[in-house]
């Protein structure tokens, strides 16, 4: 039997930082079962035909490169008192301390016809695979429940290849996650115009079909239904794909091989503490594998973002080398592309904000990326949202023609901090005639006085 002072178990994001970090410092072994550890972020522009699915593919090297020992394999349960994993090859390892990051796994509700062929989630090679077979055997239709970015993202990728695109979400816009209904709704209409169809306030209660899926019923009892009119798409044996159905609403963890041990968990994953230990002496987690809480509201709250599981394995890390590091919880700062916009979020929206009983104020700022008397400027619009009466800030948006990462990160630091409008009111920025906003003019500070200024009127 092998020993290791410390095992991973899962090779994602969480898992490879963790190996870069701690391979020289313990005799430590990763596990995951996957040929490849992908990067998930790219896989709706795979779809597309942006880049090669191979591009995708993660070195190995990220694991071992430091030292780490990679088992391709998987764990099935936990021996918690002797200190063992059992593997899926039947293989028994031991461990000194032990990290669980085994991340979550698209969510698809038990309705009926859920098992038909052409229903997938949206994570895996093989989920990606199945859609390459799909776009072979000449599929029509593709129905995406869940507007979120990964569903908008794939919508996109689909409807780009000439398949006949249904988004569906319950609310009423997309990305209502992300960003509020005053800020989406040019680019919702984008959407549209580019042919995608947006069903909003529908929920999928069945798939439609017989062994193969020929479509979804809405609760409201409304249904797509392809099956008369899309006998293109059926192959030789007379059975093929009429459409495909692609859930996006969400991820959770699969833990089954913790079931058995006395590891604490919640609804959306195991429980920690901040310095990402469980309930169970030298067994640690992180990642999408763990229920954590908003930096913001202070409550559990989904953070199941690449970002997120990066910084909790890098302060585990930290923690196992003996420094000690808290992790404050998520702010869930994030973008996406919506065709010719860039658009991200960060913190709570102003739907969410309200749900957690906030008092707030919304401020905005619209202006254009570079100086507009340059060519190619490009119109920016940012929603700050500040808590009454003291201007906390706890939300950003910002939608616009050029990327807007860098500064939903510049409103994300804004909250680490603490910081209030009126301090961003006092931005220290730079300025030039390519590269940003008038001296007079700065887009975030617009925003923040607004805001200000609506605080000081209540
Ligand atoms: C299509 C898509 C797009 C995304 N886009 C973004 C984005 O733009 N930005 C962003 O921040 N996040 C994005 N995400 C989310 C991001 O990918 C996840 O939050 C991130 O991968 C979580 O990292 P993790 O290491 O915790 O878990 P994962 O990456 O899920 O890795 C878990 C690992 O554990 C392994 N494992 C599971 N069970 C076992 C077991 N029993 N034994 C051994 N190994 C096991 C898995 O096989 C896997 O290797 C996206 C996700 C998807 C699917």
């Amino acid at each position: 039997m092998d020993n290791f002072e410390l095992i991973v178990i899962g090779g994602g994001p969480a898992g490879i930082t963790l190996a870069k970090k701690l391979g020289e410092k313990f005799n430590m072994a990763v596990i995951r079962p996957e040929k490849h550890s992908m990067i998930y972020c790219a896989m709706p522009y795979v779809v597309e035909g942006i880049i090669p699915e191979e591009k995708t593919f993660k070195k190995d090297a990220l694991i071992t490169q430091n030292g780490a020992e990679l088992i391709k394999d998987s764990v099935a349960n936990i021996n918690e008192k002797e200190s063992k994993l059992q593997l899926k090859s039947g293989r028994i390892i031991s461990y000194k301390k032990l990290i669980i990051a085994t991340g979550a796994e698209p969510i698809i509700p038990e309705i009926s016809g859920i098992n038909f062929e052409g229903v997938i989630g949206f994570k895996t090679q093989e989920d990606l695979e199945k859609i390459f077979d799909f776009k072979k055997k000449g599929v029509k239709n593709a129905v995406i429940v869940g507007a979120g970015a990964i569903g908008v993202e794939l919508a996109q990728a689909l409807n780009a290849s000439n398949i006949n695109t249904y988004l569906v979400d319950m609310e009423q816009t997309i990305l209502s996650n992300m960003i509020d209904g005053e800020l989406i709704n040019e680019i919702q209409a984008e959407i549209i115009s580019n042919g995608i169809h947006f069903i909003p306030g529908e929920k999928v209660v069945a798939i439609k079909g017989n062994g193969v899926a020929t479509g979804v019923e809405f609760e409201s009892g409304n249904k797509l239904d392809f099956k008369t009119d899309d006998i293109n798409c059926v192959d030789d044996a007379g059975k093929g794909p009429t459409c495909i159905v692609i859930f996006a609403i969400g991820v959770s963890p699969v833990l089954n091989f913790i079931d058995g041990t006395s590891i604490e968990r919640g609804k959306n994953g195991i429980i920690v503490d901040p310095f990402m230990k469980t309930n169970v002496e030298n067994i640690f987690a992180c990642g999408d594998a763990v229920e954590f809480k908003s930096a913001i509201t202070d409550t559990p709250y989904s953070g199941k973002l690449a970002t997120n599981a990066v910084q909790m394995a890098r302060i585990l890390s930290d923690n196992l080398k003996g420094n000690k590091k808290e992790y404050r919880g998520f702010y869930n700062g994030t973008a996406t592309k919506v065709y010719s916009h860039f658009l991200g979020g960060t913190g709570l929206t102003e739907k969410a904000a309200k749900k957690f009983g906030f008092k707030i104020v919304s401020g905005y700022g619209e202006a254009t990326t570079m100086f507009p008397i340059m060519p190619g400027a490009k119109k920016i619009k940012v929603k700050i949202i500040a808590k009454v009466p003291d201007g906390t800030i706890i939300g950003g948006q910002i939608v616009s023609e050029e990327p807007v990462a860098a500064k939903i990160d510049l409103l994300t630091l804004a909250m680490q901090n603490k910081m209030k409008v009126e301090d961003l009111v006092d931005l220290a920025y730079s300025s030039q005639p390519y590269q940003s906003f008038f001296p007079a003019g700065n887009v975030m500070v617009m925003a923040a006085e607004d805001a200000f200024n609506k605080l000081k009127d209540l």
